[in-house]
């Protein structure tokens, strides 16, 4: 009686963009599916981990939540490092939070390299009556860049769990 074996492989992913985006708010979407209209500071870095189950294979995706404010990005380059995915959020009602995906998609590739896994991720489409930044323009983007994109709200829950699960398959080809 063979049991197949199952490869329990762990991996980080570190979460980057700027302050507000709503990287803690995925990342307690996903863990707890809990959603926090508070805006609750995060101080430096934060980690938790999850294991999902993809065909045979059990992955444990480490979550690394960084912190936007200007004393604590001097730690980020070290996450990056040790990063096998990066997960890189904007608003989509904030143009602003857009324009600072090149800077972010360059950190991560000038510290892992040009074959890093990385998810462009546009989050609060539940403003849509807001939005600034259109879906086909974060394409183009994402596209250029080579990198993964969706869309997603932390708030209602949408493509949250999509995200993750893209994330792992993402993974478990490469590796
Ligand atoms: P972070 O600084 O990137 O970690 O952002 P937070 O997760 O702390 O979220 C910043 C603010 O945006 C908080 O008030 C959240 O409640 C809110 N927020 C986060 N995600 C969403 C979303 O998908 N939709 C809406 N409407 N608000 C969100
Ligand atoms: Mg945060």
């Amino acid at each position: 009686n063979i049991q197949p074996v199952q490869a329990l492989t762990k991996y980080k992913l570190v979460f980057l963009g700027e302050q507000g985006v709503g990287k803690t708010s995925l990342i307690t979407r996903f863990m707890y599916d809990l959603f926090d209209q508070h805006y609750q500071a995060t101080i430096g870095i934060d980690f938790l981990s999850k294991t999902l189950q993809i065909d045979d294979n059990t992955v444990r995706l480490q979550l690394w939540d960084t912190a936007g404010q200007e004393r604590f990005r001097s730690l980020i380059p070290s996450y990056i490092r040790d990063s096998n995915v990066g997960i890189i959020v904007y608003n989509v009602s904030e143009e602003k939070s857009f324009a600072k995906i090149d800077t972010w998609i360059k950190d991560v590739k000038d510290q892992r390299g040009e074959d890093v896994i990385i998810f462009l991720v546009g989050n609060k489409t539940d403003l849509e009556d807001k939005r600034k930044v259109e879906t086909s323009t974060a394409e183009k983007k994402a596209a250029e860049h080579g990198v993964h994109f969706i869309e997603t709200s932390a708030k209602s829950g949408y493509n949250v769990n999509t995200l993750f699960q893209r994330i792992a398959r993402a993974i478990t080809v490469v590796n």
